[in-house]
């Protein structure tokens, strides 16, 4: 399916807020912090290859419990430096108080990046565990998009989930949330990986009832480790479909038959997300790129080279 070129912010002159509210739709991709040289290196061979693609944004997740503050503040400096690409800096306010918050929102703001991504992040060690607020610090993930929006001209980007928070009582109330981040200032979110697309859609209509009225972009994981996708779905409380993880286990010791069923599932869920009319795509990368340009061959919304 040939969707046309993506539109993107070369050399990251427009911020997320300005290319949706454009019409433009964003094609990103998320990373994790490298945590050896080794990975490191495998880090920047991806982020270049994926460069070619000319993506709208990247981004590097701040590890777990804000353990990789400072590996995650590097490598997102390095890449509003060394490269084209625009960057969109995560930043998680578990246990971090207020004063460090704005020190991170300062370094990222002083490397040039614009947009955010405001998170509460999960307690360190066991993310399903009791959360406990730093002393001083914030609770909820809204009070940390004020703080971004009143420290600059940024924009700024919350976490959305199709399948709920698994500390939210129930959908509705989920919702309800979100459109309170969106209230407090957030100019767009991106969701937990999700696998169904109605799941999506549902989600777009109950915060759109409660008052939320800023885009929402899909994040996709195209499956490459079935075990790997059941444990961060366990975590994520995402839904890990039981049909989709049987096909996935009968081929489980041949990688590279897994990967090819996780980019059909996925090409498939992004085709019917776009024909659905999202503003965009986010890619899970897990730090790897050939899944990613995969889907993208498939959808046609990239040269590849
Ligand atoms: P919040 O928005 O604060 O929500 C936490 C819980 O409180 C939810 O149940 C919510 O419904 C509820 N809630 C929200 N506002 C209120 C309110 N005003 N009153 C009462 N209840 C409320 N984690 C990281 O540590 N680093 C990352 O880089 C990272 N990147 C992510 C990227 C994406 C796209 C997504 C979807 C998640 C990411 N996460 C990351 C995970 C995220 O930090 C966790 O899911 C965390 O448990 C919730 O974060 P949040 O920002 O949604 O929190």
């Amino acid at each position: 399916m040939a969707l046309g070129l993506p539109s993107t912010m070369p050399g990251g002159s427009r911020t997320i807020r300005e290319l949706l509210a454009a019409g433009g739709r964003s094609f990103s991709f998320e990373f994790f912090a490298p945590k050896s040289e080794a990975a490191e290196v495998v880090f920047w061979q991806t982020m270049r290859e994926l460069e070619r693609l000319q993506p709208t944004f990247v981004s590097v997740t701040y590890g777990a419990g804000g353990t990789t503050r400072d590996s995650t503040v590097r490598v997102t400096e390095g890449i509003a430096r060394d490269t084209t690409l625009t960057v969109v800096g995560h930043l998680a306010a578990v246990n971090h108080s207020v004063a460090e918050l704005r020190n991170v929102i300062g370094q990222y703001a002083d490397a040039g990046v614009r947009n955010f991504l405001a998170l509460r992040g999960d307690p360190p060690g066991d993310p399903r565990g009791e959360w406990v607020k730093h002393p001083e610090g914030f609770e909820y993930s809204e009070e940390l998009v004020r703080l971004i929006r009143a420290s600059g001209d940024f924009c700024v980007g919350v976490a959305a989930f199709p399948d709920k928070h698994p500390r939210s009582p129930d959908l509705e109330t989920d919702a309800r949330f979100l459109a309170r981040k969106f209230q407090a200032g957030a100019d767009y979110a991106i969701t937990q990986m999700f696998f169904h697309a109605d799941d999506y859609l549902r989600l777009r209509d109950r915060v759109a009832a409660a008052g939320g009225d800023a885009p929402i972009i899909p994040g996709i994981m195209p499956v490459t480790n079935v075990r790997q996708i059941q444990h961060f779905a366990v975590l994520t409380g995402a839904v890990f479909p039981a049909a989709l993880a049987q096909r996935l286990l009968a081929v489980e010791g041949d990688p590279e038959a897994v990967r090819a069923i996780g980019v059909e599932v996925a090409t498939e869920l992004c085709e019917r997300l776009l024909a659905e009319g999202v503003p965009g795509l986010h890619f899970i990368t897990l730090n790897r790129s050939t899944a990613t340009r995969e889907i993208y061959q498939n959808l046609g919304v990239g040269a590849l080279s």
